[in-house]
């Protein structure tokens, strides 16, 4: 008989509450990570973290190493990137998100973010999984595009398992038929991850729908139904994005989201929640 994901499973009512940074995820409220797909200047870079900031976001992310489909495509600027998203997300008092793609990465990446992202390709590799885990920081563990919840779930089991309780899991899309949405948003499945585990569960909207249009609405349904955040693609200048420039939002998308985000919050978890929430999406300090 095969050992279920023990340390991942919930057991009560209750939702861990996973700090990033001063950032916190599972605390009731609404966590709003934004930022561009990749590091592309330090000028982009500053420019994003500040409309992040001013918009009312909590958290900055932005990819130096990109998994991209084509080896023709700008694979991003790679460890140079690294100290541009780290000292912009200081200035604008933001802990910062960043991805390790391989193993060898782990160790550079964490020396300047505040949470490693293993992203969609990677949700199953094991040693990575581990070696990230190992580095005691918090994790977004994005959920393959074509990987159940159960798999998921034993994604995040190896990071426990290795002594890192500290994950925050991200439904993105998983790989469907149509071509009008890069991806199926799979909504149901993330709230289904919620009642399976007391871990934060986030919403990437971004990648989930490719598409500039569905990425406010998504992120409200994502804050109705009760997930614990979302992790918004957004660019200070969306044409000129290297990368992904379809589904990127501009600063003020940025700013409208997250003011009606609170709203919702506001309405539908009430006023002791919103008190956090406002926290969350606006201070990185606590
Ligand atoms: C990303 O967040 O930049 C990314 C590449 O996402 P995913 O791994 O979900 O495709
Ligand atoms: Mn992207």
């Amino acid at each position: 008989m095969s050992v279920p994901y023990r340390l991942v499973a919930r057991t009560s009512e209750n939702t861990s509450r996973i700090r990033a940074g001063g950032v916190l995820f599972g605390d009731g409220g609404f966590t709003l990570v934004g930022g561009p797909c990749s590091i592309e200047t330090p000028a982009q870079i500053d420019e994003a973290a500040a409309g992040v900031a001013a918009g009312g976001g909590a958290m900055l992310r932005g990819g130096a190493f990109k998994p991209r489909t084509s080896p023709y495509d700008f694979q991003g600027l790679g460890e140079d990137g690294l100290p541009m998203i780290a000292e912009a997300g200081a200035k604008y008092g933001l802990p910062v998100v960043t991805e390790a793609l391989a193993e060898s990465q782990v160790g550079l990446v964490a020396a300047y973010a505040d949470m490693i992202q293993i992203g969609a390709r990677n949700m199953q590799n094991v040693p990575l999984l581990r070696a990230a885990a190992r580095t005691g920081l918090p994790m977004l563990l994005k959920r393959g595009p074509s990987a159940t919840l159960d798999e998921l779930l034993y994604a995040a089991e190896y990071v426990l398992a290795e002594g890192n309780p500290n994950v925050v899991l991200c439904e993105r899309g998983i790989r469907g038929f149509d071509p009008h949405t890069r991806n199926v948003c799979d909504l149901g499945g993330a709230l289904r991850l919620k009642e399976l585990s007391h871990l934060p569960v986030i919403l990437d909207p971004s990648h989930a729908s490719g598409r500039r249009s569905l990425i406010e609405p998504l992120t409200l349904a994502a804050a109705a139904a009760g997930l614990d955040g979302a992790i918004v693609e957004m660019h200070p200048h969306p044409s000129e994005a290297r990368c992904d420039a379809a589904q990127a939002i501009d600063i003020a998308d940025f700013a409208r989201i997250a003011k009606r985000v609170a709203a919702v919050v506001a309405a539908l978890r009430g006023a002791e929640t919103l008190e956090r929430s406002e926290r969350t999406l606006i201070s990185s300090s606590s």
